[in-house]
């Protein structure tokens, strides 16, 4: 999938987290910030990718250790991220969106031909039985759909505030 798309999904998970704890405009930003982020990050693998551009080091380092689409895109990965954030206490709100966003990415890559290493280093190539290419149609669609949801999500919590605050 696109970047584009990716950071469509993770701004529908920072939409949702958003709806979900009823957090204040602060935090609010912080979080949608931090889903598109993590719904980037693991493609730090890749050094053309948006992330990897902006990362250009870091991305070159991951990619030689581990490869494309391989550790950054695994259950692996995921878990050391849910590790860490524990142990610096994240707060729930921030480490949802973290989270989901990176499983948003995971879940999208699944639906390309290539699929991803979801179980490193156990080498498995794991996708779903129906795949899409990066940057055909459905990938496009989706990027869009993924977008109004989030404007949908966000525009719905911000007038139920509003009514109730009046
Ligand atoms: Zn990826």
């Amino acid at each position: 999938m696109t970047g584009k798309t990716h950071a469509s999904c993770g701004l529908l998970v920072g939409a949702m987290t958003i709806e979900y704890f009823q957090t204040d405009l602060f935090t609010s930003i912080t979080i949608i910030t931090l889903a598109v982020i993590s719904s980037l990050l693991p493609d730090i693998c890749h050094t053309q990718s948006k992330i990897g551009r902006r990362f250009k080091i870091l991305s070159l380092l991951v990619r030689t250790l581990f490869g494309h689409r391989t550790f950054t895109h695994s259950l692996l990965f995921i878990s050391l991220i849910i590790i860490l954030l524990y142990f610096i206490q994240t707060p729930d709100y921030y480490l949802v969106s973290i989270i989901f966003g990176l499983l948003s990415h995971v879940i999208l890559d699944m639906l390309t031909p290539r699929g991803v290493k979801l179980l490193y280093p156990i080498p498995l190539t794991i996708k779903f039985p129906l795949v899409f290419r990066t940057g055909g149609l459905v990938d496009l669609s989706l990027a869009g759909a993924l977008t109004t949801g989030a404007i949908y999500v966000l525009f719905q919590s911000f007038f139920n505030n509003l009514f109730l605050n009046l």
